[in-house]
């Protein structure tokens, strides 16, 4: 990579403080990792639909919005992967910046990787969430049909079938989906936010009786 000189960083007035204390929550990413189909997009919808109706301010960043545009022309070659992680991370932390909850959506699935994107922003600041789906219950529920064409060969390094997947070895959420409603599985999520202090825990609605 080109390196370029004399970029000298304004002091902005604003701080990530400030926004985060605007809106009365942490910021942070979430970074949802597993097999394709192991519910990475579905429960990353679920938590920020919970989110939103706390009044929290999130984002979500998926294939749809990041291979599409930012990350358009990278491929799936080891390589191609490291480089769309690399700026999927430097993404995130601008929105870390910003005061959101930012959730990731990729199968990421290189511990290198992740741990490059969680070196990059403050401790606490990346969460990493195993969404632990055995391959048999993924390749069951086989969401976009992927599965059946990697198995035929219509699809090459295709993660779980002939590309490898690293676990995390030790994820802040080891987020267990088979067998478990896609509800459950975000309120865990929604729970470990609270307790940890990230998001404010809502206070029941009193009543007259
Ligand atoms: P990924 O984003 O990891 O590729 P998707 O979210 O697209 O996976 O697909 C997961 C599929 O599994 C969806 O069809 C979803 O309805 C189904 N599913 C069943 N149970 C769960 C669960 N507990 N959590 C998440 N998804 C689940």
């Amino acid at each position: 990579m080109k390196e370029v000189k004399y970029i000298i960083p304004h002091g902005h007035t604003i701080t990530k403080e400030n926004r985060q204390q605007l809106k009365n929550h942490k910021s942070c990413i979430l970074w949802y990792t597993g097999l394709s189909g192991s519910g990475k997009s579905t429960i990353a919808n679920k938590v920020e639909e919970m989110m939103f109706d706390m009044g929290l301010h999130t984002y979500i960043l998926d294939g749809d919005n990041i291979r599409m545009g930012l990350n358009k022309g990278l491929g799936f070659s080891d390589e191609d992967r490291k480089e769309n992680i690399r700026r999927i991370g430097e993404v995130s932390k601008l929105f870390v910046d910003a005061g959101v909850i930012v959730g990731t959506a990729f199968i990421s699935p290189f511990r290198s990787d992740r741990d490059m994107v969680r070196s990059i922003v403050k401790d606490g600041e990346f969460i990493e969430i195993y969404v632990n789906t055995p391959l048999d219950v993924c390749e069951q529920r086989d969401p976009k049909g992927l599965y059946k064409k990697a198995r035929a060969g219509e699809i090459k390094q295709f993660t779980g079938i002939d590309s490898p997947y690293e676990a995390p070895a030790k994820p802040e959420i080891d987020l267990l989906t088979a067998n478990r409603s896609v509800e459950e599985c975000a309120q865990e999520v929604i729970n470990w936010l609270q307790e940890h202090n990230y998001i404010p825990v809502e206070e029941p609605a009193l009543t007259d009786n």
